[in-house]
């Protein structure tokens, strides 16, 4: 199916009677179990354009009941568009209804409601966190939204001490934490590129940057949530208490439980950055540096990467915000035509405290084999380094480029498949300028905890590879949206015939089998967690993993 068609999901019941749910709930049967799983795994996706746009009847397929739930917060039948809408611009269903919570209870109140409606019923609830996803992730057509930034509790709050933490409500941004963390000089340590984002978002995902080779991703760096299960209970939970549903949630995809409040993991904030960045002309010695790279500890904080095909004036556009080492030997380099590697570092620091890092950062360039006349260094506070896209964003909006479709890729290569993954995707595949960053850096497993739903590559070390192109509207060019899709699809099928330890990151799949081929061994645990939690299949549909329902009685 092309990415480009607007989607809407058709529900086909399976009803299984309810002495049989009861012995799988109650006994956990094996045989039945596996039964249950044949019988999800079976079911299609059917393509229906008539659901995009609400019936005659929008206000009667409503469950009255629904409406007269007795809310804090309210639900709204209003200016629905905004949440059939989202950052991929790919995809759009509009709601029944937008639920803004002001409690907890209301979000709890609400999916029990729907839980409690049947299996005959085909209402489902998506939490909408900043509506940030790329395939109508957080849309529910024809359900409910939970727009999950309308909770405002708990009230943020640091706790200081030993361990500090952030206590946040679930549809937090993550800019916002950095704000109220900074005024106590503390910040989480793990982070994603873009800090407007809520954290039910990413921790329903990972939460991926350039500490996370360190760190962990930011589902490593949590020490508790609360979450409502798709049977509407409310559970706090962690590694100690009710751990199941806490590695279950994290990298979920929304699919267990919704996120209403999470205590993430904080550190000293450094008070500056220094912010690198060098050129390569040949991926081997990039990778190999960057691979060293992390395997140091206490060298640089933040280790990324991209690929620049055909960039014009490259070093140039650096310049308004970094200083070149050698600005004549800088001002001679030539990228045009070129396929170049950009090898990215910052390294944190308080100049009131720490030696200068200077010496340091010399000495650790020193043993790396970038291009010499290619080294520019800045020196940014945390914030602006950690808040750097929005400064991309704030330009993109200007010229009318931020709201344009984003065909966006998102893959997690094994070090051993990297060399001919780059050789056949940066050599033949992509013949020109990718219209978007091509991000490219190794993390190191050893540092992430493999026990929550996310899935990664086997090896120890595997890369992120990440293709954010921006699709120009009426294009038929590269820059078009087919055009990208192509190229993502092209992308896609040689990984799957080539690279077979290669996983998607921001999954994204139409089929049942590609579900379930993704998640390969844990896909058992996946079901099981699902019977569990959410048995009717009522969370994030947009997700497209389950579109049938067991019937629970
Ligand atoms: P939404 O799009 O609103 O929701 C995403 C999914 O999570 C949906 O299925 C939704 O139902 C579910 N969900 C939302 N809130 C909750 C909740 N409280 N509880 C349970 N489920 C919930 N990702 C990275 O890892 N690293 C990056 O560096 C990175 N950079 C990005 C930069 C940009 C510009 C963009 C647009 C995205 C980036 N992402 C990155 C991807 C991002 O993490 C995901 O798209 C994330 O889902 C967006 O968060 P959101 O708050 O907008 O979530």
């Amino acid at each position: 199916m092309s990415g480009a068609q607007p989607l809407s999901l058709s529900v086909r019941n399976i009803h299984i009677m309810g002495s049989q749910t009861s012995a799988i709930l109650q006994n956990n049967n094996l045989l039945i179990h596996k039964i249950i799983m044949v019988l999800l795994l079976t079911c299609t996706l059917e393509s229906n354009t008539d659901d995009l746009l609400p019936s005659s009847n929008h206000y009667s397929s409503v469950p009255l009941s629904l409406m007269q739930l007795p809310f804090d917060g309210h639900l709204s039948f209003h200016n629905l568009h905004f949440a059939a809408q989202d950052f991929g611009g790919l995809f759009s269903s509009l709601p029944l209804a937008v639920l803004y919570p002001r409690s907890v209870s209301d979000i709890s109140l609400a999916v029990s409601h729907v839980f409690q409606l049947g299996p005959s019923s085909d209402l489902k609830v998506a939490a909408r966190g900043h509506g940030h996803s790329l395939q109508g992730q957080a849309q529910a057509p024809g359900g409910l939204i939970i727009s999950m930034e309308s909770l405002q509790k708990p009230k943020m709050r640091v706790f200081t001490g030993k361990t500090p933490f952030v206590e946040v409500p679930g549809g937090e941004l993550w800019i916002n934490i950095l704000h109220e963390t900074l005024k106590y000089g503390l910040a989480p340590s793990s982070w994603t590129d873009y800090l407007h984002l809520t954290v039910g978002g990413t921790l329903s995902n990972g939460g991926i940057s350039g500490q996370a080779f360190r760190h962990g991703p930011q589902i490593n760096n949590v020490y508790q949530l609360e979450v409502v299960t798709g049977k509407g209970e409310v559970f706090t939970c962690s590694e100690k208490q009710n751990s199941d549903l806490f590695h279950g949630v994290l990298g979920g995809l929304g699919q267990f439980g919704i996120i209403t409040s999470a205590r993430i993991s904080l550190e000293p904030a450094a008070k500056k950055v220094k912010w690198i960045r060098v050129l390569y002309h040949d991926f081997s010695s990039f990778s190999k540096d960057q691979e060293q790279l992390i395997s140091l500890e206490g060298a640089f904080d933040y280790i990324e990467g991209f690929v620049m095909v055909n960039r014009t004036g490259l070093l140039n556009n650096w310049r308004s915000s970094f200083n070149p080492k050698d600005p004549v030997q800088a001002s001679q380099f030539n990228s045009e035509g070129k396929t170049l590697y950009c090898l990215e570092l910052a390294k944190y620091f308080d100049p009131d405290v720490d030696e200068p890092v200077d010496g340091e950062i010399e000495r650790l360039l020193g043993n790396l084999g970038y291009i010499s006349s290619t080294l520019f260094m800045s020196e940014v506070s945390l914030l602006e380094f950690l808040d750097r896209v929005h400064v991309s964003e704030l330009k993109l909006r200007e010229s009318g480029l931020w709201e344009v479709p984003h065909p966006w890729l998102n893959l997690l290569v094994p070090k051993s498949e990297i060399d001919d993954f780059a050789r056949e995707v940066f050599g033949n595949i992509l013949t020109g300028n990718s219209n978007g960053p091509i991000l490219i850096y190794p993390v190191n497993k050893s540092k992430w905890n493999r026990q929550t739903s996310l899935v990664t590559p086997r090896e120890d070390i595997f890369y992120l590879v990440a293709f954010l192109s921006s699709a120009m509207p009426f294009s038929t060019e590269k820059d078009g949206l087919e055009q990208i899709l192509a190229r993502n699809q092209n992308i896609m099928d040689y990984c799957k015939a080539k690279l077979p330890g290669t996983n998607q990151y921001l999954p994204q799949y139409n089929k049942q089998e590609d579900w379930e081929a993704h998640y390969g061994s844990r896909w058992e645990v996946f079901m099981r967690r699902k019977l569990k939690y959410d048995p009717l299949a009522i969370l994030s549909p947009g997700q497209r993993i389950f579109r049938n329902k067991i019937q629970v009685t």
